[in-house]
């Protein structure tokens, strides 16, 4: 007998296993992992999916049978099916919803409950009660409404009275998507030019129109229909008359998305390497070679050549006939790594962007699910690609944390791109110029292979990096926002055509109190997070323990008297630059301004093909960018992000800082970063200063390791919110005191809070969370996942959200 191992399609994390169904024998031949299927459960019919396979002797009779395959054509294999199982696991989410990271976009099939009413039934016996229930039913029915929430707001009593007479049935039926898909006519000649030219003079006369549509198409090739027929301003009967003489063809073709993802920048294939390009090449094809999994940690400054080795490697693994994932963590702010693969490799990358449209994406599915593509460029989301022999995986800017996806499945990129990887033996490339604490960790124990690139291609010197101390600037904070520093470098920049990037955080919207004289910030004594000032009670807080103290009106640290807030907004910033630039090509990028779809891209080249231009942006100009002409980068304040109530905000600030720098120096033109700070002795910024990577990595692990942080520990930061700020503290204080008990059972974890998130409040709803630290995660979770199911099953705890982060890369 054959068995199929079903997840049945309801989302909740109670039912979250297969079940066992038994296959009718008339499906067996057919049956496959994938497939989309119907089947009884608890007395309803219920659609799910396939995912595993069996034979067994003998018969349980207590098996149900499949009822029916409703989609016939298989979405997963295996492969992904062990892959879902393990971020389900890992990441504590249900497995049909992590199975829907491999479904094409519009290809879910629905069960929708719908009613029929009976036409010509005599109203006469129903009660005025049951009349008026049946009339509201039959208006909504033939008003092409929606009838379920009807259904479940009229009485019971009354429904079961009017099914019981033969008024109405209520059937399930399936709805399957239309393919998302547009197709296009095409209209082709079908003859030589010279026999059209002959054919055209004899229809002169016969027929202008069959003339007219023969020569537009000897002129301009194959054309769409409608543009055909408005040009010719004829029908389609001259089409059928013109084809049954055989002398066009008309066909229908998949209308292809025509996303323009090219940038005006000539890809040169480089045939000579640099010496250590050459060592990181050859390494990575031994790998390729030998065919097993491995990971590579390709740790190379900024315009080192990254991009040229991810290139080759590629190119290395087609040759082997294997399929390549690249990923990148947001296509539309790196338009340049996109041109630079689909120009190498014509025809053969599928880009899955986050601007595309439903349509565009199931295409681009089903391009590389019929083998068509076998390169994969795109965001995280393109680890779930359905790529058939994947041999390559890289991960570009494997440190941002824009690779963890922040609703459920909360996976991290990075995790799964190991898995995958390990699942089909591939070959893993994690490339940054900053790796990330825990992976340069790993490659210091030897589980990742170290590749170094330490110089700029074409000996390209690193930009000089200058510091200026704001604490420097006069009473009246005049020079904050631009100091004269920052104003001379960029003059002098413009004045010679050359370009300049002034970036912005603004992720700084957290109230840290500062002494303006020597910088000092308070920090939390136990967990070396920055505080957060609260203004309400005047109180600092560390919500990561939940310390709390009364800041005090003189420096701690130099005696000072000038403690106090320091923020300021984009707007304030143009302005600024406005005023002491007048007359310059000013390009802003920030989320306001790159709304619209191409806007990133278009304000890119904006940026490229104008003379002494700057560029002012937040995060979202600090990647990938690879202009030549750029000579002064300026980061109008450090501090916003290294004061974050983050244990990770020192990483993220060096991090961002060497990315940003990184955009200077790209060319033979002398380059200077200028970095403002009030906190010039800070760790990262000393390490900024010297391009000391291995300096702040050192310096960071002793922290890490001291503070029982990861790479020591692993994290799961448990999240709870709700419109109602005592739920919050109540579920918030039960899971926690839950989850202390399960210490007595000798699980070992540390658990901090429950304290206010430093994000108190998003849209009306109250944010609490506790953090656990654990070596032991695989033990931890299976206790996590069952107190969190039991709580959010509890009554008093509906209006509560749970949300359980593993890997989580913000503490916000
Ligand atoms: P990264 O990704 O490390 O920041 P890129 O791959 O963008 O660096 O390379 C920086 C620049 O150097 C690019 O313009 C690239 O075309 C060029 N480049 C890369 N490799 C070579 C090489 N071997 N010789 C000359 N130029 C190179
Ligand atoms: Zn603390």
């Amino acid at each position: 007998m054959m068995i199929a191992q079903v997840v049945v399609d309801i989302s909740t994390s109670s039912l979250d296993k297969p079940f066992d169904y038994l296959v009718p024998v008339n499906m067996e031949r057919e049956m496959a992992v994938g497939l989309t299927v119907l089947v009884p459960f608890s007395k309803k019919n219920r659609l799910g999916m396939v995912v595993g396979l069996y034979r067994a002797e003998g018969v349980n009779m207590k098996l149900l049978e499949i009822s029916d395959i409703v989609d016939h054509d298989p979405i997963f294999d295996d492969r992904m099916v062990e892959l879902c199982s393990l971020i389900s696991r890992r990441y504590i989410a249900p497995l049909s919803d992590c199975l829907r990271l491999a479904y094409p976009p519009g290809r879910k099939i629905k069960l929708i409950k719908r009613v029929e009413l009976a036409e010509d039934a005599d109203h006469s016996i129903l009660t005025d009660l049951e009349r008026e229930a049946f009339l509201l039913l039959a208006k909504a029915v033939y008003e092409g409404g929606r009838i379920e929430n009807l259904l479940d707001s009229l009485d019971e009593g009354v429904l079961t009275v009017l099914k019981k007479r033969g008024f109405l049935k209520v059937v399930q039926v399936l709805v399957k998507p239309k393919s998302p898909v547009k197709m296009v006519e095409l209209v082709d000649i079908s003859i030589s030019v010279e026999e059209a030219r002959i054919l055209s003079k004899e229809l002169e006369r016969s027929s202008p129109k069959q003339e007219r549509i023969l020569s537009i198409l000897s002129k301009k090739g194959r054309l769409a229909t409608k543009i055909l027929l408005d040009e010719a301003k004829t029908s389609r009967s001259t089409l059928s008359a013109l084809s049954k003489k055989g002398l066009i063809n008309m066909t229908k073709v998949i209308r292809r998305p025509d996303l323009d993802l090219t940038f005006p920048e000539e890809v040169i294939t480089h045939d000579s390497l640099t010496e250590e390009q050459s060592t990181a090449i050859a390494s990575v094809k031994n790998s390729l070679a030998a065919g097993t999994f491995a990971v590579k940690l390709l740790y190379g400054v900024t315009a080192s050549g990254k991009t040229e080795i991810y290139l080759r490697a590629t190119e290395e693994a087609l040759r082997r006939g294997k399929s390549v994932i690249i990923l990148v963590p947001e296509i539309s702010l790196t338009p340049q790594i996109a041109h630079r693969f689909q120009t190498r490799f014509k025809g053969e990358v599928a880009i899955l962007h986050s601007a595309l449209s439903d349509a565009e994406r199931f295409d681009q599915w089903e391009m590389i699910k019929n083998g068509n593509h076998r390169i994969v460029l795109g965001a995280r989301s393109a680890l779930f690609a359905p790529l058939k022999d994947v041999g390559l995986i890289i991960v570009d800017e494997e440190h941002e944390p824009a690779y963890k996806q922040n609703s459920t499945p909360r996976y991290h990129g990075v995790w799964v791109a190991e898995q995958r990887a390990q699942l089909s033996g591939a070959l893993l490339i994690l490339g940054s110029a900053t790796p990330s604490i825990e992976s340069r960790f790993r490659a210091e124990k030897g589980e990742f292979e170290l590749l170094r690139l330490t110089k700029r291609v074409l000996d390209h010197p690193l930009p000089k990096v200058e510091i200026v101390d704001l604490r420097n600037t006069g009473e009246d904070n005049r020079g904050i926002i631009l100091s004269l520093e920052l104003i001379d470098a960029a003059r002098a920049a413009l004045e010679e055509d050359k370009k300049v990037i002034l970036f912005l955080n603004r992720r700084g919207y957290f109230g840290f109190i500062l002494c303006k004289s020597c910088g000092y910030v308070f920090k939390c004594k136990n967990c070396e997070v920055s505080m957060v000032y609260h203004q309400k009670n005047r109180l600092l807080m560390c919500h990561h323990c939940g310390f709390r103290t009364r800041p005090k009106d003189t420096c701690p640290d130099c005696g000072g008297s000038r403690m106090g807030f320091y923020s300021f907004g984009t707007e304030r910033v143009e302005e600024e630059i406005k005023r002491f630039f007048a007359g310059v090509e000013i390009v802003r990028m920030d989320r306001d301004t790159t709304r619209s779809r191409g806007a990133h891209r278009d304000r890119l080249i904006k940026f490229k093909e104008s003379k002494g231009a700057i560029l002012l942006g937040t995060q979202m100009i600090a990647k990938g960018l690879d202009f030549p002409d750029v000579a002064l980068v300026g980061v109008i304040n450090a501090d916003t992000s290294l004061h974050l109530p983050d244990f990770r905000s020192e990483e993220r600030t060096f991090q961002l800082l060497m990315q940003i720098s990184g955009r200077a120096g790209r060319s033979d033109l002398a380059s200077k970063v200028i970095i403002q700070t009030f906190s010039p002795d800070s760790f990262a910024i000393r390490a900024i200063k010297e391009s000391d990577y291995e300096g702040f990595y050192k310096r960071e692990l002793g922290v890490r390791r001291e503070m029982n942080y990861p790479p020591f520990t692993e994290i799961v930061n448990i999240i709870f919110s709700s419109k109602c700020e005592t739920s919050v503290i109540d579920a918030a204080k039960i899971f926690s005191d839950n989850l202390n008990v399960a210490k007595k059972d000798g699980l070992k974890f540390e658990l901090l809070g429950p304290v206010p998130a430093p994000i108190s409040k998003i849209g009306g709803m109250h944010r609490w969370h506790s953090m656990v630290k654990t070596s032991e995660l695989e033990m931890v979770l299976p206790r996590l996942k069952g107190d969190y199911i039991r709580l959010n099953s509890q009554a008093a705890f509906v209006d509560v959200k749970i949300t359980v982060d593993v890997d989580s890369v913000w503490m916000l």
